[in-house]
Protein backbone atom coordinates (compact mmCIF):
# COMPACT_ATOMS: atom_id res chain seq x y z
CA UNK A 1 0.00 0.00 0.00
CA UNK A 2 2.91 2.49 0.98
CA UNK A 3 4.38 1.43 -2.09
CA UNK A 4 1.22 2.50 -4.50
CA UNK A 5 1.08 5.49 -2.65
CA UNK A 6 5.07 6.58 -3.29
CA UNK A 7 4.80 5.64 -6.70
CA UNK A 8 1.59 7.27 -7.19
CA UNK A 9 2.97 10.68 -5.98
CA UNK A 10 5.86 10.46 -7.51
CA UNK A 11 3.98 9.92 -11.27
CA UNK A 12 1.82 12.78 -10.00
CA UNK A 13 5.27 14.97 -9.68
CA UNK A 14 6.50 13.89 -12.71
CA UNK A 15 3.53 14.83 -15.06
CA UNK A 16 3.60 18.07 -14.02
CA UNK A 17 7.16 18.16 -16.54
CA UNK A 18 8.85 20.26 -14.54
CA UNK A 19 12.09 20.23 -13.99
CA UNK A 20 13.23 21.36 -10.18
CA UNK A 21 15.34 23.79 -11.87
CA UNK A 22 12.77 25.98 -13.18
CA UNK A 23 10.10 25.06 -10.04
CA UNK A 24 10.97 28.47 -8.68
CA UNK A 25 9.88 30.21 -12.07
CA UNK A 26 5.92 29.09 -11.97
CA UNK A 27 3.77 31.99 -10.92
CA UNK A 28 2.62 32.35 -7.39
CA UNK A 29 -1.74 32.46 -7.13
CA UNK A 30 -3.57 34.00 -4.68
CA UNK A 31 -7.28 33.42 -5.10
CA UNK A 32 -10.07 35.85 -3.53
CA UNK A 33 -12.80 34.72 -2.35
CA UNK A 34 -15.95 36.47 -0.69
CA UNK A 35 -19.67 34.94 -0.10
CA UNK A 36 -22.27 36.30 -1.61
CA UNK A 37 -21.02 39.00 -3.65
CA UNK A 38 -22.81 40.41 -6.95
CA UNK A 39 -21.18 41.38 -9.72
CA UNK A 40 -23.26 44.53 -9.18
CA UNK A 41 -21.87 45.64 -6.31
CA UNK A 42 -18.23 45.94 -8.30
CA UNK A 43 -17.94 48.91 -9.62
CA UNK A 44 -15.69 47.39 -12.38
CA UNK A 45 -18.67 46.46 -14.11
CA UNK A 46 -20.48 49.23 -14.83
CA UNK A 47 -23.63 48.55 -12.62
CA UNK A 48 -26.42 50.77 -11.54
CA UNK A 49 -23.28 51.65 -8.35
CA UNK A 50 -20.90 52.01 -10.79
CA UNK A 51 -20.01 55.48 -10.48
CA UNK A 52 -19.98 55.70 -6.58
CA UNK A 53 -16.53 54.36 -6.37
CA UNK A 54 -17.34 51.51 -4.20
CA UNK A 55 -14.50 48.84 -4.86
CA UNK A 56 -11.61 51.10 -6.14
CA UNK A 57 -8.86 47.82 -5.03
CA UNK A 58 -11.67 45.36 -7.20
CA UNK A 59 -11.69 47.53 -9.85
CA UNK A 60 -7.71 47.74 -10.05
CA UNK A 61 -7.64 44.24 -10.31
CA UNK A 62 -10.09 44.70 -13.44
CA UNK A 63 -8.20 48.04 -14.62
CA UNK A 64 -4.69 45.65 -14.58
CA UNK A 65 -5.86 42.63 -16.02
CA UNK A 66 -9.02 40.97 -17.32
CA UNK A 67 -12.99 41.57 -16.42
CA UNK A 68 -15.17 38.19 -17.19
CA UNK A 69 -18.87 38.85 -17.82
CA UNK A 70 -19.96 35.71 -18.69
CA UNK A 71 -18.93 33.50 -15.60
CA UNK A 72 -21.43 31.40 -13.55
CA UNK A 73 -22.05 28.78 -11.41
CA UNK A 74 -23.68 25.57 -11.94
CA UNK A 75 -25.55 25.50 -8.78
CA UNK A 76 -26.15 28.86 -7.10
CA UNK A 77 -25.63 28.16 -3.51
CA UNK A 78 -22.72 28.57 -0.95
CA UNK A 79 -21.36 25.01 0.06
CA UNK A 80 -22.15 23.25 -3.52
CA UNK A 81 -20.00 26.28 -5.05
CA UNK A 82 -17.33 26.20 -3.10
CA UNK A 83 -17.18 22.10 -3.53
CA UNK A 84 -17.27 22.94 -7.21
CA UNK A 85 -14.29 24.78 -6.87
CA UNK A 86 -12.05 22.53 -4.94
CA UNK A 87 -12.95 19.32 -7.58
CA UNK A 88 -13.81 21.25 -11.10
CA UNK A 89 -17.11 18.76 -10.86
CA UNK A 90 -20.75 19.94 -11.11
CA UNK A 91 -22.61 19.06 -7.84
CA UNK A 92 -24.15 15.49 -8.75
CA UNK A 93 -20.11 14.50 -9.41
CA UNK A 94 -18.62 15.98 -6.04
CA UNK A 95 -21.19 15.04 -4.06
CA UNK A 96 -22.06 18.41 -2.28
CA UNK A 97 -25.63 18.88 -4.15
CA UNK A 98 -26.72 21.06 -1.12
CA UNK A 99 -25.81 22.99 2.07
CA UNK A 100 -27.16 20.27 4.06
CA UNK A 101 -25.05 17.07 3.28
CA UNK A 102 -21.34 16.11 3.83
CA UNK A 103 -18.19 16.97 1.69
CA UNK A 104 -16.28 14.12 0.94
CA UNK A 105 -12.95 15.54 1.57
CA UNK A 106 -10.71 12.28 0.36
CA UNK A 107 -11.96 12.95 -3.11
CA UNK A 108 -9.47 14.50 -6.07
CA UNK A 109 -9.24 18.41 -5.19
CA UNK A 110 -6.59 20.52 -7.19
CA UNK A 111 -4.81 21.48 -3.96
CA UNK A 112 -3.92 18.24 -3.52
CA UNK A 113 -1.94 18.10 -7.38
CA UNK A 114 -0.56 21.60 -6.63
CA UNK A 115 0.66 20.66 -3.48
CA UNK A 116 2.25 17.10 -4.78
CA UNK A 117 3.91 19.31 -7.81
CA UNK A 118 5.94 21.28 -5.30
CA UNK A 119 3.53 24.41 -4.42
CA UNK A 120 2.63 25.59 -1.21
CA UNK A 121 -0.98 25.80 -0.55
CA UNK A 122 -3.52 27.75 1.95
CA UNK A 123 -6.93 27.40 2.40
CA UNK A 124 -7.72 31.27 4.89
CA UNK A 125 -11.48 31.83 6.22
CA UNK A 126 -14.56 30.80 4.76
CA UNK A 127 -15.00 27.51 3.11
CA UNK A 128 -18.74 25.92 4.53
CA UNK A 129 -17.20 22.01 4.79
CA UNK A 130 -17.15 20.61 7.25
CA UNK A 131 -14.49 18.28 8.12
CA UNK A 132 -10.65 18.63 8.16
CA UNK A 133 -9.46 20.21 4.77
CA UNK A 134 -7.02 18.15 2.70
CA UNK A 135 -4.24 19.51 0.24
CA UNK A 136 -3.25 22.36 1.79
CA UNK A 137 0.10 23.06 4.04
CA UNK A 138 -1.90 25.46 5.63
CA UNK A 139 -5.16 26.15 6.75
CA UNK A 140 -7.53 28.09 8.57
CA UNK A 141 -10.86 28.30 8.54
CA UNK A 142 -14.36 29.52 9.97
CA UNK A 143 -16.82 27.19 11.13
CA UNK A 144 -19.92 26.71 9.07
CA UNK A 145 -21.01 30.11 8.25
CA UNK A 146 -18.69 32.20 10.94
CA UNK A 147 -18.96 34.82 12.50
CA UNK A 148 -18.41 38.30 11.67
CA UNK A 149 -17.65 39.67 15.19
CA UNK A 150 -14.85 37.95 16.70
CA UNK A 151 -14.57 34.93 14.90
CA UNK A 152 -13.69 31.67 16.14
CA UNK A 153 -11.53 29.15 12.82
CA UNK A 154 -11.04 25.81 13.20
CA UNK A 155 -7.22 24.36 12.07
CA UNK A 156 -5.12 21.06 12.52
CA UNK A 157 -4.49 22.23 15.71
CA UNK A 158 -7.72 23.26 17.14
CA UNK A 159 -9.71 26.41 17.58
CA UNK A 160 -8.87 29.65 18.20
CA UNK A 161 -11.02 32.93 18.63
CA UNK A 162 -9.86 36.34 17.37
CA UNK A 163 -10.81 39.67 18.23
CA UNK A 164 -12.20 41.70 15.99
CA UNK A 165 -14.05 41.69 12.44
CA UNK A 166 -14.10 38.62 10.24
CA UNK A 167 -12.67 40.69 6.86
CA UNK A 168 -9.86 42.14 8.69
CA UNK A 169 -8.93 38.80 10.60
CA UNK A 170 -9.07 36.76 7.56
CA UNK A 171 -6.12 39.23 5.75
CA UNK A 172 -4.71 39.41 9.25
CA UNK A 173 -4.42 35.68 9.14
CA UNK A 174 -3.03 35.64 5.44
CA UNK A 175 -0.67 38.12 5.60
CA UNK A 176 0.88 36.26 8.72
CA UNK A 177 0.55 32.96 6.37
CA UNK A 178 2.43 34.67 3.52
CA UNK A 179 5.05 36.88 5.29
CA UNK A 180 6.10 34.39 8.55
CA UNK A 181 4.98 30.89 7.52
CA UNK A 182 5.65 29.60 4.33
CA UNK A 183 8.32 27.88 2.43
CA UNK A 184 9.66 31.02 0.39
CA UNK A 185 11.49 28.65 -1.52
CA UNK A 186 8.41 27.38 -3.08
CA UNK A 187 5.69 29.07 -5.09
CA UNK A 188 2.40 29.55 -3.35
CA UNK A 189 -1.34 29.49 -4.43
CA UNK A 190 -3.16 31.41 -1.74
CA UNK A 191 -6.90 31.20 -1.05
CA UNK A 192 -8.28 33.78 1.10
CA UNK A 193 -12.14 33.66 1.31
CA UNK A 194 -14.31 36.37 3.37
CA UNK A 195 -17.45 35.53 4.77
CA UNK A 196 -18.78 38.66 4.03
CA UNK A 197 -21.04 39.97 2.55
CA UNK A 198 -23.01 37.50 3.45
CA UNK A 199 -26.80 38.01 5.31
CA UNK A 200 -27.10 39.55 8.27
CA UNK A 201 -24.72 41.83 6.37
CA UNK A 202 -22.80 43.28 9.41
CA UNK A 203 -19.81 45.53 8.59
CA UNK A 204 -17.33 46.47 10.29
CA UNK A 205 -17.91 49.51 12.87
CA UNK A 206 -15.64 51.45 10.88
CA UNK A 207 -17.20 51.55 7.96
CA UNK A 208 -21.21 51.30 9.54
CA UNK A 209 -22.03 54.72 8.74
CA UNK A 210 -20.55 54.96 5.48
CA UNK A 211 -23.53 55.01 3.47
CA UNK A 212 -25.93 56.61 5.89
CA UNK A 213 -26.72 59.75 3.93
CA UNK A 214 -26.55 57.95 0.62
CA UNK A 215 -29.57 57.35 -1.45
CA UNK A 216 -28.92 54.04 -3.75
CA UNK A 217 -30.73 53.55 -7.00
CA UNK A 218 -33.32 51.03 -7.12
CA UNK A 219 -33.20 47.51 -9.35
CA UNK A 220 -35.78 48.28 -12.58
CA UNK A 221 -37.25 45.11 -11.52
CA UNK A 222 -37.93 45.92 -7.39
CA UNK A 223 -41.54 45.63 -7.88
CA UNK A 224 -41.71 42.42 -10.16
CA UNK A 225 -44.86 40.52 -10.18
CA UNK A 226 -43.96 37.41 -11.27
CA UNK A 227 -47.01 37.84 -13.65
CA UNK A 228 -45.69 35.37 -16.74
CA UNK A 229 -43.26 32.94 -14.38
CA UNK A 230 -44.13 29.63 -13.41
CA UNK A 231 -45.17 28.78 -9.79
CA UNK A 232 -41.83 28.91 -8.46
CA UNK A 233 -41.35 32.72 -8.27
CA UNK A 234 -44.44 32.93 -6.54
CA UNK A 235 -43.41 30.15 -4.17
CA UNK A 236 -40.03 31.48 -3.14
CA UNK A 237 -39.36 33.16 -0.03
CA UNK A 238 -36.49 35.54 -0.53
CA UNK A 239 -38.50 38.95 -1.04
CA UNK A 240 -37.54 42.45 0.74
CA UNK A 241 -41.04 42.47 1.41
CA UNK A 242 -41.85 39.86 3.19
CA UNK A 243 -38.71 37.61 4.44
CA UNK A 244 -36.18 39.83 5.31
CA UNK A 245 -36.70 40.64 8.60
CA UNK A 246 -36.31 44.52 10.39
CA UNK A 247 -34.58 42.68 13.03
CA UNK A 248 -32.28 40.26 12.41
CA UNK A 249 -31.48 41.05 9.07
CA UNK A 250 -31.64 44.56 9.36
CA UNK A 251 -30.25 45.26 12.65
CA UNK A 252 -33.48 47.41 13.56
CA UNK A 253 -33.05 45.54 17.54
CA UNK A 254 -29.48 46.34 17.23
CA UNK A 255 -29.22 49.95 16.05
CA UNK A 256 -32.03 52.11 17.26
CA UNK A 257 -32.25 54.61 13.97
CA UNK A 258 -33.51 51.61 12.32
CA UNK A 259 -36.08 50.26 14.95
CA UNK A 260 -37.10 54.30 14.53
CA UNK A 261 -37.20 54.06 10.28
CA UNK A 262 -38.69 50.64 9.93
CA UNK A 263 -40.31 49.35 13.34
CA UNK A 264 -41.90 52.93 14.29
CA UNK A 265 -42.68 54.79 11.55
CA UNK A 266 -45.79 53.61 10.19
CA UNK A 267 -44.10 53.34 6.79
CA UNK A 268 -46.02 50.26 4.65
CA UNK A 269 -46.12 48.65 1.27
CA UNK A 270 -44.14 50.09 -1.28
CA UNK A 271 -42.61 52.73 1.00
CA UNK A 272 -41.66 50.38 3.67
CA UNK A 273 -40.11 47.89 0.88
CA UNK A 274 -37.86 51.11 -0.75
CA UNK A 275 -36.65 51.66 2.93
CA UNK A 276 -35.75 48.27 3.76
CA UNK A 277 -33.77 48.13 0.11
CA UNK A 278 -32.21 51.26 1.23
CA UNK A 279 -30.87 49.79 4.51
CA UNK A 280 -29.81 46.63 3.21
CA UNK A 281 -27.59 48.30 0.68
CA UNK A 282 -25.97 50.54 3.27
CA UNK A 283 -24.94 47.41 5.39
CA UNK A 284 -24.24 45.26 2.38
CA UNK A 285 -21.94 47.75 0.71
CA UNK A 286 -20.34 48.57 3.66
CA UNK A 287 -19.12 44.95 3.70
CA UNK A 288 -18.19 44.94 0.45
CA UNK A 289 -16.03 48.02 1.51
CA UNK A 290 -14.41 46.09 4.12
CA UNK A 291 -13.95 43.46 1.55
CA UNK A 292 -12.46 46.18 -1.09
CA UNK A 293 -10.10 47.20 1.62
CA UNK A 294 -8.53 44.28 2.61
CA UNK A 295 -8.23 43.18 -0.99
CA UNK A 296 -6.02 46.15 -1.18
CA UNK A 297 -4.03 45.41 2.08
CA UNK A 298 -2.97 41.79 0.43
CA UNK A 299 -2.08 43.23 -3.75
CA UNK A 300 0.29 46.15 -1.42
CA UNK A 301 1.71 43.42 0.37
CA UNK A 302 2.39 41.47 -3.12
CA UNK A 303 3.98 44.52 -4.15
CA UNK A 304 5.79 45.78 -1.13
CA UNK A 305 7.57 42.27 -0.80
CA UNK A 306 7.99 42.24 -4.99
CA UNK A 307 5.74 39.70 -5.74
CA UNK A 308 3.85 41.01 -7.55
CA UNK A 309 5.61 40.78 -11.17
CA UNK A 310 4.97 37.07 -10.67
CA UNK A 311 1.76 36.19 -9.04
CA UNK A 312 -2.02 35.70 -10.47
CA UNK A 313 -4.87 37.49 -8.38
CA UNK A 314 -8.12 36.69 -9.11
CA UNK A 315 -11.13 37.48 -7.49
CA UNK A 316 -14.43 35.56 -7.26
CA UNK A 317 -17.96 34.69 -5.45
CA UNK A 318 -20.03 31.45 -4.76
CA UNK A 319 -22.47 33.09 -6.55
CA UNK A 320 -24.44 35.79 -7.24
CA UNK A 321 -26.82 37.95 -5.45
CA UNK A 322 -29.62 39.73 -5.60
CA UNK A 323 -29.72 43.31 -4.87
CA UNK A 324 -33.11 44.05 -5.10
CA UNK A 325 -33.70 42.19 -8.43
CA UNK A 326 -37.72 40.60 -8.49
CA UNK A 327 -38.19 42.12 -4.91
CA UNK A 328 -35.37 39.80 -3.75
CA UNK A 329 -32.68 39.26 -1.85
CA UNK A 330 -30.25 35.53 -1.58
CA UNK A 331 -29.96 33.62 -4.81
CA UNK A 332 -30.47 30.28 -5.62
CA UNK A 333 -32.56 31.09 -9.03
CA UNK A 334 -31.00 30.66 -12.32
CA UNK A 335 -32.19 34.62 -13.47
CA UNK A 336 -28.96 36.45 -13.63
CA UNK A 337 -28.09 38.05 -10.65
CA UNK A 338 -27.03 34.62 -8.32
CA UNK A 339 -26.76 32.34 -11.47
CA UNK A 340 -23.77 34.46 -12.65
CA UNK A 341 -20.90 35.69 -10.44
CA UNK A 342 -17.98 38.28 -10.79
CA UNK A 343 -14.69 36.52 -11.66
CA UNK A 344 -11.68 39.50 -12.15
CA UNK A 345 -7.96 38.04 -12.92
CA UNK A 346 -4.87 39.80 -13.09
CA UNK A 347 -1.07 38.46 -14.66
CA UNK A 348 0.87 40.79 -15.44
CA UNK A 349 2.73 39.98 -18.81
CA UNK A 350 0.18 37.49 -19.79
CA UNK A 351 -3.40 39.32 -18.96
CA UNK A 352 -3.99 42.72 -21.49
CA UNK A 353 -4.69 45.54 -18.67
CA UNK A 354 -8.28 46.84 -19.45
CA UNK A 355 -9.16 43.66 -21.59
CA UNK A 356 -13.00 42.15 -20.96
CA UNK A 357 -13.85 38.62 -21.71
CA UNK A 358 -17.22 37.68 -23.12
CA UNK A 359 -17.20 33.92 -23.09
CA UNK A 360 -19.30 31.47 -21.78
CA UNK A 361 -17.02 30.49 -18.38
CA UNK A 362 -18.46 28.64 -15.48
CA UNK A 363 -17.18 27.50 -11.91
CA UNK A 364 -16.10 24.22 -13.07
CA UNK A 365 -13.42 25.94 -14.67
CA UNK A 366 -11.61 27.03 -11.74
CA UNK A 367 -9.67 23.94 -10.86
CA UNK A 368 -8.38 23.01 -13.96
CA UNK A 369 -7.50 26.86 -14.91
CA UNK A 370 -5.38 26.62 -11.17
CA UNK A 371 -3.62 23.78 -12.76
CA UNK A 372 -3.00 24.94 -15.80
CA UNK A 373 -1.17 28.34 -14.17
CA UNK A 374 0.80 25.56 -12.40
CA UNK A 375 1.64 23.77 -15.30
CA UNK A 376 0.37 20.71 -13.53
CA UNK A 377 -1.33 17.95 -15.59
CA UNK A 378 -5.23 18.22 -15.36
CA UNK A 379 -7.07 15.26 -14.17
CA UNK A 380 -8.90 13.76 -17.13
CA UNK A 381 -12.33 13.31 -14.97
CA UNK A 382 -12.78 17.23 -14.02
CA UNK A 383 -15.36 18.85 -16.16
CA UNK A 384 -14.28 22.35 -16.91
CA UNK A 385 -11.84 24.08 -18.64
CA UNK A 386 -8.89 25.85 -18.52
CA UNK A 387 -9.06 29.77 -18.72
CA UNK A 388 -5.60 30.12 -19.42
CA UNK A 389 -6.16 30.42 -23.14
CA UNK A 390 -8.52 33.29 -22.35
CA UNK A 391 -6.34 34.78 -20.30
CA UNK A 392 -3.57 35.43 -22.96
CA UNK A 393 -6.39 36.35 -24.89
CA UNK A 394 -6.91 33.48 -27.25
CA UNK A 395 -10.18 31.74 -26.74
CA UNK A 396 -10.28 27.76 -28.40
CA UNK A 397 -12.42 27.89 -31.57
CA UNK A 398 -14.69 25.12 -30.32
CA UNK A 399 -15.15 26.69 -26.65
CA UNK A 400 -18.21 26.06 -24.95
CA UNK A 401 -22.00 27.82 -26.40
CA UNK A 402 -23.46 26.78 -23.79
CA UNK A 403 -23.86 26.26 -19.91
CA UNK A 404 -25.42 23.55 -17.49
CA UNK A 405 -27.25 24.76 -14.48
CA UNK A 406 -28.92 22.88 -11.46
CA UNK A 407 -30.03 23.89 -8.50
CA UNK A 408 -31.36 21.28 -5.70
CA UNK A 409 -32.02 22.07 -2.34
CA UNK A 410 -36.03 22.08 -2.15
CA UNK A 411 -37.78 21.62 0.61
CA UNK A 412 -35.27 24.22 2.62
CA UNK A 413 -35.01 27.22 3.50
CA UNK A 414 -35.97 30.64 0.79
CA UNK A 415 -38.21 27.89 -0.49
CA UNK A 416 -36.76 27.70 -4.01
CA UNK A 417 -38.03 24.90 -6.23
CA UNK A 418 -35.80 22.24 -7.44
CA UNK A 419 -34.93 23.58 -11.37
CA UNK A 420 -31.95 22.93 -14.11
CA UNK A 421 -31.18 24.60 -17.38
CA UNK A 422 -28.89 25.78 -19.86
CA UNK A 423 -28.13 29.06 -21.13
CA UNK A 424 -26.57 29.55 -24.15
CA UNK A 425 -25.92 33.43 -23.64
CA UNK A 426 -28.79 35.02 -25.41
CA UNK A 427 -31.53 32.21 -24.62
CA UNK A 428 -32.14 30.39 -21.25
CA UNK A 429 -34.19 27.38 -20.58
CA UNK A 430 -35.39 26.39 -17.19
CA UNK A 431 -37.01 23.46 -16.06
CA UNK A 432 -38.56 23.51 -12.92
CA UNK A 433 -39.37 19.56 -11.47
CA UNK A 434 -40.53 17.59 -8.67
CA UNK A 435 -42.04 18.34 -5.36
CA UNK A 436 -44.60 21.11 -5.57
CA UNK A 437 -44.44 21.68 -9.13
CA UNK A 438 -47.88 21.45 -10.56
CA UNK A 439 -48.14 18.45 -12.64
CA UNK A 440 -44.15 17.82 -11.78
CA UNK A 441 -42.98 19.96 -14.24
CA UNK A 442 -42.82 23.58 -15.27
CA UNK A 443 -40.73 25.91 -17.80
CA UNK A 444 -39.94 29.12 -18.57
CA UNK A 445 -37.83 30.38 -21.88
CA UNK A 446 -35.98 34.11 -21.49
CA UNK A 447 -34.61 36.02 -24.33
CA UNK A 448 -31.79 38.04 -22.97
CA UNK A 449 -31.06 39.98 -26.18
CA UNK A 450 -35.05 41.23 -26.14
CA UNK A 451 -35.45 41.38 -22.53
CA UNK A 452 -32.47 41.80 -20.01
CA UNK A 453 -34.77 41.77 -16.77
CA UNK A 454 -35.61 38.75 -17.39
CA UNK A 455 -39.41 39.96 -16.87
CA UNK A 456 -41.24 38.06 -19.92
CA UNK A 457 -41.78 33.85 -19.71
CA UNK A 458 -41.67 33.25 -23.66
CA UNK A 459 -42.29 29.67 -22.96
CA UNK A 460 -45.74 29.37 -24.30
CA UNK A 461 -44.98 32.14 -27.42
CA UNK A 462 -45.11 30.29 -30.13
CA UNK A 463 -42.32 32.48 -32.35
CA UNK A 464 -39.67 30.88 -29.69
CA UNK A 465 -41.16 26.95 -30.35
CA UNK A 466 -38.01 25.87 -32.32
CA UNK A 467 -35.66 27.72 -30.37
CA UNK A 468 -37.19 25.84 -27.19
CA UNK A 469 -36.99 22.68 -29.00
CA UNK A 470 -32.91 23.29 -29.59
CA UNK A 471 -32.40 23.92 -26.13
CA UNK A 472 -34.53 21.35 -24.80
CA UNK A 473 -31.88 18.95 -26.92
CA UNK A 474 -29.03 20.90 -26.17
CA UNK A 475 -29.85 20.33 -21.96
CA UNK A 476 -29.98 16.82 -22.79
CA UNK A 477 -26.53 16.89 -24.56
CA UNK A 478 -25.10 19.00 -21.27
CA UNK A 479 -27.01 16.26 -19.45
CA UNK A 480 -25.06 13.66 -21.18
CA UNK A 481 -21.63 15.39 -21.54
CA UNK A 482 -21.69 15.86 -17.50
CA UNK A 483 -23.51 12.56 -16.86
CA UNK A 484 -26.11 14.19 -14.70
CA UNK A 485 -28.02 11.74 -12.52
CA UNK A 486 -31.32 12.16 -11.39
CA UNK A 487 -31.11 12.62 -7.54
CA UNK A 488 -34.19 11.77 -5.29
CA UNK A 489 -35.29 14.90 -3.00
CA UNK A 490 -35.29 14.01 0.09
CA UNK A 491 -37.43 15.85 3.09
CA UNK A 492 -35.47 18.05 5.99
CA UNK A 493 -35.82 15.71 8.86
CA UNK A 494 -36.19 18.47 11.88
CA UNK A 495 -39.53 19.34 9.47
CA UNK A 496 -41.10 15.64 8.95
CA UNK A 497 -40.82 15.77 12.92
CA UNK A 498 -42.89 19.10 13.50
CA UNK A 499 -45.44 17.41 11.45
CA1 LIG B 1 -22.76 32.22 -0.81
Amino acid sequence: MNFINKVSIASVIAAGSISTAFADARPNILWLFSDDHAFQAIGAYGDRFADMNLTPNLDSIASEGMRFDKCYVGNSICAPSRATLLTGKHSHKNGKIDNRGEFNHDQMQFQKLLRANGYQTAMIGKIHLRGAMQGFDYWEVLQGQGKYENPEFFSEKGKAKYQGHSTDIITDRALNWLSNSRDKTKPFMAMVHYKAPHRNWLPAERFRKRFEKTVFPEPETLFDDYSTRATAAHLQDLSIAKTMSNDKDLKADRWEFRDKLLNKSGLEGKDLVRAKYQEYMRDYLACVAGVDENVGRLLKYLKDNGLEENTVVMYSADQGFYLGEHGWFDKRFMYEESFRTPLLAKWPGVIKPGSVNKDLVQNIDFAETFLDIAQTEIPSDMQGKSLVPIMKGNTPDDWRKSLYYHYYEFPAVHRVLRHEGITTGRYKLIRFYGRSVPKGEEWELYDLERDKNEVRNEYSNPEYASTIEKLKKGLQDLRDEYEVVDIPQTVNKKRKKKK
